[in-house]
């Protein structure tokens, strides 16, 4: 037995578990948690890198390998956010290194833009020699001084004059010699050298704009004043502030994070997509002094100096997407997430988190405020202001200025199918109201939310959809390419023109419809507009979205015709008329979520018309009749939209009534992978009854997307009454091994958003 300090570390490789590792004495001053070490790990022991997370002194036996080394110099996590990331991973049932890696973006742990400065300090083992030197190399010019030539001298002085030492550059222009000299004396071992890394100057994000001219409304000033309180007591809450497109959010959540930066802390702004929200995120920047912009876009070395300069508390307001939550803020004193319902902030790969909810956690670790603002807040949001004693709602009841809401008219297409000839994507309204948009120089925005020209390639004869080989869902017609797409793995075919089958070899028809074919019809019927479309076919690249949304802003065009991009985010002045062409595509989805979504998306887009004048309009059409959720987002009516749909959530016990972990099961073999849910369901089914947990198991089955990328895919939910139960279960099903984290057949999706 020996006694000393061990380290418990986390595999950056998606490993399980922790593991403890002797720290050896030339290692004790270095090691620390938050810092990358290497461990000799596996059969083979080759050093692989791991986060520290604890060191301690414990008695150990000699079994316990030591440390080959520690990577980093300063530690990449602080302690709260050690603490954080040790939460997503329990949570959200993922290895720890992993949760902690995709804290610390590669580019941040590679210190990308830091450059190598050499400190030097007189040396210990040549002490005498040296001091002697200078002690007399004033006085007399003989003796052990004649060892050293003059500009030698001039250094061994200046750094026993300076015993803390200098860096090289400093050194350098001291004494004016060589950096051959400094290398001699270093040779000689006079002096010696200690290298770190240190940030070059952060990019600079700064673009001070001009300050609105208004007052705020009573609303909005008692919104910032609640919170202001809040921010100032230092509390953890969240705060729902609740509001129209238009009632002013933005404007909240500016004064509310300047008065926090004066106060000398830190805030961050979350915004769901960077790609959607350009606009919003260019005019918050440009309201705020030592700003910080996180996206996608940022080169490793702007990524990582913008990283540097947040920890050292030069940034103070960190405006991003779903990495910028675990921005290493020393002093963070406001939390905004703008539009917290959407689905974007959840983390579509292990870690599995949703950002709202780990913001909620670090301002509940941080204590201080968190605003989660919408217009149309998730119904978990919304209920938890109800039955949580730290949540609560700010209202902002109207739009500013006194603006009206737009008018939202619905038109049933089967009906008007009926009446008209043809087959028409615009119905007769949707018509009219573009020909006067147009006629009064305005501008109008088309919402269907499916991309491509057509949605299914039928055969005429025996119906038979041609369907993407690996994933077995529906083919997309792209007019502009003249393929068929898969939109789930991306495989595009030449367009068939016969069926499948060759035994009925049928012509093929197009059914359903797109944006494309959106935009081809509009393109008929108004010549003379000028028409843009985005979608994920037009903006593959984020620049090509900004020149669209720059023309339409600049009004070098007329009428914009999207997906859910166009929804999200906009501000235009001069949108008149909004459409959505097709209410109840996102209505019919297989997803306890669709009828809040597609409440959401219309209400979303509807609060793009007379943003600025009154007199907007929106039209609503919808091929499935008028159900009652596009009547509340017709009207405007989120209260009543949520209180219908928690009564159908609650009988159906549905979150926010439960919380669910949905369970991937895949293999190549279908029978496979069906096996192996059934099992895995059995197993789990059995192990809740054998240690009394209440939690309910739905499947298996098939998943919606039943094939991808070649993958068969079955899956289930397992359903429990809340966040602790659900939390308890899962812990115990991976410690009876049975969900194991890093099996790449299995994945674990905790709070999924969607069960598409
Ligand atoms: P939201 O975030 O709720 O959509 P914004 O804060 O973007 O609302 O406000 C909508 C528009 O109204 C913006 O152009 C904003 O500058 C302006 N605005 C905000 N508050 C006021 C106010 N009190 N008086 C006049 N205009 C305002
Ligand atoms: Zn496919």
């Amino acid at each position: 037995m020996r006694e000393g300090p061990v380290a418990r570390v986390a595999m950056v490789a998606a490993v399980e578990g922790q593991y403890s590792y002797a720290v050896p004495p030339e290692l004790t001053e270095k090691v620390g948690v938050g810092k990358r070490v290497l461990v000799p790990f596996g059969r083979n022991r080759r050093p692989q890198p791991a986060f520290c997370v604890s060191v301690a002194r414990e008695t150990w036996t000699s079994t316990l390998k030591p440390l080959t080394d520690v990577i980093d110099d300063a530690p990449l996590l602080s302690g709260p956010l050690m603490e954080l990331g040790e939460w997503i991973a329990r949570y959200y049932c993922c290895p720890l290194g992993r949760a902690l890696s995709a804290m610390v973006p590669e580019a941040i742990r590679r210190q990308s833009g830091f450059v190598t400065v050499r400190h030097l300090t007189l040396s210990d083992s040549a002490p005498e020699t040296a001091r002697q030197t200078v002690a007399t190399s004033g006085q007399t010019a003989g003796g052990p001084a004649k060892r050293f030539t003059a500009r030698q001298r001039a250094v061994l002085d200046t750094l026993t004059h300076t015993p803390e030492g200098l860096d090289l550059d400093d050194l350098l222009v001291r004494t004016g010699v060589s950096k051959a000299v400094i290398a001699g004396l270093l040779k000689a071992g006079h002096i010696s050298q200690q290298t770190r890394r240190v940030p070059l100057p952060a990019p600079d994000f700064d673009r001070p704009g001009p300050e609105p001219a208004f007052d705020l409304n009573s609303d909005q000033r008692a919104a910032i004043s609640r919170i202001s309180a809040l921010t100032a007591e230092g509390t953890f809450r969240a705060v729902l502030l609740f509001g129209v497109s238009g009632s002013g959010k933005t404007e909240v959540y500016i004064r509310a994070i300047r008065s926090v930066v004066a106060a000398g802390k830190q805030a961050i702004l979350l915004v769901p997509e960077i790609a959607l929200t350009t606009q919003l995120v260019d005019r918050l920047a440009a309201r705020f002094e030592r700003v910080a912009v996180i996206h996608s876009g940022l080169t490793g070395a702007k990524r990582s100096l913008t990283w540097a300069a947040i920890a050292a508390g030069e940034k103070r307001v960190i405006i991003g997407t779903r990495s910028a939550v675990f921005a290493p803020c020393p002093n963070l004193g406001l939390v905004v997430v703008d539009e917290e319902q959407e689905a974007s902030f959840k983390n579509q790969q292990s870690p599995r988190f949703n950002t709202r909810d780990v913001a909620i956690k670090r301002a509940q670790m941080s204590s201080c405020p968190i605003i989660l603002g919408s217009a149309t807040p998730s119904l978990e949001t919304w209920h938890n202001c109800e039955r949580l004693s730290h949540f609560e709602k700010i209202i902002l009841p109207s739009r500013v200025a006194g603006l009206p809401m737009p008018r939202v008219q619905f038109v049933d297409m089967q009906i008007e199918q009926r009446q008209r000839k043809g087959l028409h994507l615009l119905s007769q309204e949707t018509e009219s109201e573009l020909a006067e948009t147009l006629g009064a120089g305005q501008q109008a925005v088309l919402l269907l939310n499916r991309r491509g020209y057509a949605s299914y390639l039928v055969c005429s004869r025996c119906r038979t959809p041609i369907v993407c080989p690996h994933c077995h869902v529906n083919l997309v017609f792209h007019q502009s390419t003249g393929k068929a797409a898969c939109h789930h793995c991306s495989a595009k075919m030449v367009m068939p023109t016969r069926c499948g089958d060759p035994s009925c070899g049928g012509t093929l028809i197009r059914f359903g419809m797109g944006t494309q074919r959106v935009e081809e019809e509009v393109k008929t019927k108004f010549p003379q507009a000028r028409v843009a479309r985005a979608d994920s076919d037009t903006m593959t690249k984020m620049s090509a979205y900004e020149q669209v949304i720059r023309d339409f802003g600049d009004g070098r065009l007329d009428i914009l015709v999207g997906t859910q991009m166009v929804a999200k985010g906009l501000d235009f002045p001069r949108v008149r008329f909004v459409g959505v062409i097709n209410a109840d595509t996102s209505l019919m989805q297989p997803d306890f979520r669709a009828a809040e979504r597609t409440f959401q998306l219309v209400t979303q887009v509807a609060g793009r018309a007379g943003r600025a004048e009154s007199g907007g309009r929106v039209v609503v059409q919808s091929l499935a009749g008028l159900s009652p959720v596009i009547q509340f987002a017709a009207n405007h009516d989120y209260a009543s939209f949520a209180s219908h749909e928690l009564a159908i959530r609650k009988s159906r016990g549905f979150p926010p009534f439960s919380r669910l972990a949905r369970i991937m099961v895949s293999h190549p073999a279908q029978s496979q992978a069906s096996k192996h849910a059934h099992e895995l369901v059995e197993q789990i089914r059995e192990t809740l009854t054998r240690h009394g947990l209440p939690a309910d198991v739905l499947g298996p089955q098939t998943a919606p997307l039943a094939r991808l990328r070649g993958q068969y895919r079955f899956d289930f939910l397992i359903r429990a009454a809340n966040a602790a139960r659900l939390l308890q279960i899962l812990e115990r099903l991976r410690g009876e091994k049975i969900l194991p984290l890093s099996d790449k057949h299995i994945l674990i999706d905790v709070d999924p958003v969607s069960l598409l």
